[in-house]
């Protein structure tokens, strides 16, 4: 047997997920793909099985197992259906900032629900003129009493429409930049809270993806998350959490692509022998494995990092590392993959096409690849290294 990383009550956990993942998403994921319908089953089977608590502590009624191996979940359900493994991702995104910011009332009223996964909740974040430079955001919240008055518009929303609670941001001050910014929580009867329409996508066509617009938007003072003018800290501190929930999903995608792929050499012949046996096929598959193992390397690292109560700079370059690179591999290798089926590869009665579409998503949303290897060189550049030269010619 392969040597594996995780400890025997991680991998049992991860084996229970991947046993529920092939017996009963495997089989819907093509189905989910041509339906374009939100798979409210794959909800019902993850509240049964408790998934969702795979992301909240133990005092708000989740497993309390920890980052590592909700991340590890993220990759099984990935390597079937990346739209069922985005339920889970978007649920820590949509969470993180009542974890990270929230007040003690604000986490007693919403965790536990969040955990069962009654409610679904969403982060929204980018406008139509804003995504990559998040601080060019035009949507205001303005004090009036006991009350926030929110106006404006979100775009390019997951979980718009299917969620009960979304983490807004907006400007409280708009002539300050980042600092006029602030988070709210926003219930999905909040008065003035529109879903004004879903985007037609070219992968994970199960997620929803809106347009969120606040007309007047009224939501009680309370509903402020940490203080006016911290909501770019804590936007920047969720994705850094966050984003390694991509990464797992782009994982998931390679490592089911390059496995999808490995069987089919195995079976499909030309020139007299199964192209397995072709070195060309041969040095693809090796590479992608190679990639994958990589990847999880960066990945798992994060995972214990944070376990282990790290934080800061640190941090966001390990969450960056593996953003960027657990997703430019999923690119590369369901590409690959489907040059392994050859025409094969390219029709909508085998997986591969749909990963292929799936993996481009994960380049680009929680902070596009630029955007990340920007970050990684910020961090970088702060370090010093000059030691690690004393003595060099
Ligand atoms: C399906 C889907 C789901 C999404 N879900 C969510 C969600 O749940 N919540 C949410 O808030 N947002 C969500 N997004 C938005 C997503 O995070 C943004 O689309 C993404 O951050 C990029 O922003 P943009 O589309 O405005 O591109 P832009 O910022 O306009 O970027 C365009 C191009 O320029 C590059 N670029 C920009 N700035 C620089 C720079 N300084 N240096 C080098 N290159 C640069 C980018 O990398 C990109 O290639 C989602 C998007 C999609 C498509």
């Amino acid at each position: 047997m392969a040597w594996d990383a995780l400890t025997d009550e991680q991998r049992e956990l991860r084996d229970l997920v991947r046993a529920l993942t092939r017996d009963r998403i495997a089989p819907r994921a093509a189905e989910i793909d041509a339906s374009h319908e939100f798979p409210w089953d794959v909800v019902e089977l993850f509240r049964e099985h408790e998934l969702f608590g795979l992301l909240y502590d133990e005092e708000h009624g989740g497993t309390g197992t920890g980052t590592l191996l909700a991340l590890v979940a993220i990759e099984e359900v990935a390597k079937v259906c990346a739209t069922s493994a985005l339920i889970l991702a978007v649920q820590e995104l949509g969470s993180l900032g009542l974890k990270l910011a929230g007040s003690e009332e604000q986490q007693q009223r919403y965790l536990p629900r969040l955990a069962s996964g009654e409610w679904l909740c969403a982060y929204a974040l980018t406008e139509a003129g804003s995504g990559s430079d998040s601080a060019a955001m035009r949507t205001t919240a303005r004090r009036d009493g006991d009350e926030y008055v929110l106006n404006g518009s979100k775009r390019f929303i997951t979980n718009a429409a299917v969620a009960n609670l979304y983490t807004v941001f907006a400007k409280t001050d708009p002539e300050a930049g980042h600092a006029g910014i602030s988070a709210f929580l926003v219930e999905s009867d909040a008065p003035g809270f529109v879903v004004a329409r879903l985007e037609p996508k070219m992968g994970i066509s199960g997620s929803t993806t809106g347009e969120l617009t606040f007309d007047d938007c009224r939501v009680p003072a309370e509903s402020l998350l940490g203080e006016e003018g911290e909501g770019f800290k804590i936007a920047m501190r969720i994705l850094d959490r966050s984003r390694p929930g991509v990464a797992a999903q782009g994982l998931g995608l390679a490592q089911g692509a390059t496995d999808y792929a490995l069987e089919y050499a195995r079976a499909r012949e030309t020139f007299g022998k199964p192209i397995a046996e072709h070195q060309l096929i041969q040095a693809k598959l090796a590479d992608m494995e190679t990639a994958c193992q990589a990847a999880r390397g960066l990945l798992y690292d994060f995972g214990r990092m944070v376990d282990a109560g790290i934080e800061g700079p640190e941090l966001t370059k390990a969450s960056a590392m593996a953003k960027l690179h657990c997703t430019d591999t999923a690119m590369w290798v369901t590409t690959e993959a489907v040059q392994i089926l050859g025409g094969y590869g390219y029709i909508k009665e085998y997986p591969l096409e749909r990963m292929m579409r799936d993996a481009k998503i994960t380049q680009i949303y929680e902070g596009t690849n630029e955007i990340q290897r920007l970050v990684i060189a910020r961090e970088m550049l702060r370090e010093s290294r000059a030691f690690l030269l004393a003595g060099v010619a």
